[in-house]
């Protein structure tokens, strides 16, 4: 049970200790003015930045959430730390010594934190490591290093060190500075046995891994030794101190540069991060025994400050094999969280970061990240590659599968420009690539009744986005919409979500007798079903349209080709009932349909020349 810290001694960390320095380990900060600066909240999810740090008054406020106090609170929020660990880890950083009020004479070291004991136990076991690493029993992880071109210079910027074999090396050495087992067996150094604790790490190259405050939280351990069972690469478990969900290794050396630069890059190793850094990438960094995740965008976005206004570059490297490309497409899924522009850096030969240095030197790391491309292009380009584009099947097959990948992109103004480079590598017209991605959702197989209720799209498919942006015109722009609001249907939404905001929109009446579209805005949220909906109205209703001011050439072609694409769907169904009629002899029922289809495709032609033609 740790002791009280005394009170003035908490005082004087609280005023020695740097509110804008402390809360710089992980959020980027800019100036605000009057002293103040603001950054990205660590404490919700946001695009623009709301989080204010006052170092004048030594406090942080969110204009968001709320979320506010002063450096310690920072901390305990942060690290998720008791007070105690808190106030400890701002004493540590700022070499003020602690007095416990329990405790004579400034207190044992029992009385401190379980974090600052956990944090003090690596730092001990890295010294210990890296003095291993001198000796003549590691020789072979010296020679390990020397090989993949890392000279002893580098070993002491990394921290490399050497846990050596046996069983109680470092245990031994951790029992005489009076760290405890049950320490140990905390921190992750140590494995429990029948007759005590074990050293966890044996015979292995270490790398510190530390947090964004350059505190050493876990290691990250290769095997050398072929009689080593375990695997290539052994990491800390979950600790109290370490989650490899949250843990990028190198992100204590590259957290300024990424700052600094707006980019980060990311690989997939210990070695891979050292040969990255050595070849002048210096905002490298590397997973540690996980996927790039959720929470990993969370931490660069916060370090970048990646925002509507800033767009920062992220950098994944990957092997050019079936793994690497999958990891690309994972990290994609992951992407749609990022702002950022995200790229892709694949050596053509497999080569990760380390050994193409080691072959090419440090220019041609430098020239891989140079040559990347943007990781939307590399997805489609790799979906495409899974089909044969010299048959009109194959083109088509893939034109399918690529187009949620172009409904996917969330910058509208990147998006027209990947429709005409994917057209290109289609032999594709854009237009045909556009209209007909609108049904690409559609299962074609012959079985399927023609007449069977409409296939609902999937809302980010073209379909979805022509629904999406023919809402926001609605709502934006009441007095262009005009007439062509009662030429909409509700039948014509096939994103359920759309159908119920267009069904609000028609409840709240006829937008040409509101003079603003806040008005109309207003009366459409006043009779909507439900919160969700309301929300979803209020993001149509403020979503930027492509012009600054929208004009009647927009709306008019947006709406066209709504209508063009609804007329699409109604035509293939009329063509199945139609061939159903001839199988069936109905005469009747042939030239009804018939007729049907011929004003239905004069129609789709009108619609087309509004959409892309001049008329008023
Ligand atoms: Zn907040």
């Amino acid at each position: 049970m740790p002791g009280r810290i005394r009170e003035e001694d908490v005082s004087t960390v609280r005023d020695r200790a740097r509110i804008e320095e402390v809360v710089r380990e992980t959020v980027t900060l800019k100036a605000a003015g009057g002293g103040s600066y603001k950054g990205l909240c660590p404490f919700h999810d946001e695009r623009s930045p709301s989080f204010n740090v006052t170092p004048s008054k030594g406090l942080y406020h969110c204009f968001s959430c709320g979320e506010g106090g002063d450096v310690i609170t920072f901390v305990r929020k942060i690290d998720a730390l008791s007070f105690t660990e808190a106030v400890e880890k701002l004493a540590g950083k700022y070499g003020i010594v602690l007095r416990y009020e329990d405790g004579p004479g400034g207190g044992g070291s029992n009385q401190q934190g379980q974090r600052t004991r956990l944090v003090e136990a690596h730092k001990v076991a890295s010294a210990f490591y890296q003095q291993q690493l001198q000796s003549p029993q590691a020789e072979h992880a010296r020679a390990f290093l020397i090989e993949r071109g890392f000279e002893p210079e580098s070993w002491l910027t990394f921290g490399v060190g050497y846990s050596p074999a046996g069983w109680d090396g470092l245990r031994t050495h951790l029992r005489s500075r009076g760290f405890t087992d049950e320490e140990m067996l905390a921190s992750g150094l140590a494995v429990s046995g029948q007759r005590g604790a074990y050293d966890r790490f044996r015979d292995r190259l270490m790398w510190p891994i530390r947090d964004s405050g350059g505190d050493p939280i876990g290691f990250g351990a290769r095997k050398l030794s072929e009689s080593d069972q375990g695997p290539k690469y052994l990491n800390t478990p979950e600790s109290p101190i370490y989650k490899k969900s949250q843990v990028l290794y190198g992100i204590d050396l590259a957290r300024r540069e990424m700052a600094k630069q707006h980019q980060a890059v990311v690989v997939e190793g210990y070695t891979d991060v050292m040969a990255c850094h050595m070849a002048g990438i210096t905002t490298a960094v590397a997973t540690c025994g996980t996927a790039f995740g959720a929470d990993h965008v969370k931490i660069l976005r916060r370090i970048l400050m990646d925002d509507d206004n800033n767009h920062a570059q992220v950098i994944f490297t990957f092997d050019g094999d079936a793994a690497g490309r999958k990891a690309a497409i994972k990290a994609f899924g992951e992407d749609q969280k990022f702002v950022a522009s995200t790229f892709v850096a694949i050596e053509p030969n497999g080569l990760d970061p380390c050994d193409l240095r080691l072959r090419s030197g440090a220019s041609a790391v430098q020239a891989l990240v140079d040559n990347r491309i943007p990781l939307f292009e590399y997805v489609m380009r790799s979906t495409i590659s899974d089909f044969d584009l010299d048959t009109a099947e194959g083109r088509v097959a893939a034109m399918r599968a690529v187009a949620p990948i172009l409904a996917g992109i969330k910058d509208p103004a990147l998006r027209p420009e990947y429709v005409r480079t994917v057209s290109g590598w289609l032999g594709m017209s854009e237009s045909a690539l556009l209209s007909e991605s609108g049904i690409s959702n559609r299962k074609t197989t012959s079985n399927q009744s023609a007449s069977t209720a409409r296939v609902s799209a999937p809302a980010g498919s073209q379909a979805g986005l022509v629904e999406r942006e023919a809402l926001k015109c609605v709502l934006q722009a009441p007095q262009l919409v005009g007439a062509w609001f009662e030429s909409l249907e509700e039948s014509v939404f096939t994103i359920p979500v759309a159908a119920t905001v267009f069904a609000t929109c028609v409840s709240a009446g006829n937008p040409l007798e509101f003079t603003t579209s806040s008005d109309w805005v207003s009366a459409v949220l006043a009779v909507a079903p439900s919160d969700e909906v309301r929300s979803h109205i209020r993001a149509m209703a403020v979503e930027p349209l492509p012009l600054d001011a929208p004009d009647q050439r927009y709306v008019q072609a947006v709406l066209a080709r709504l209508l063009e694409m609804d007329a699409g769907r109604r035509i293939a169904e009329i063509k199945g009932a139609l061939n159903r009629a001839e199988d069936g002899n109905d005469a009747q029922e042939q030239s009804q349909l018939l007729s049907d289809l011929l004003s239905l495709e004069k129609y789709r032609r009108d619609m087309r020349e509004f959409a892309v033609g001049d008329q008023a």
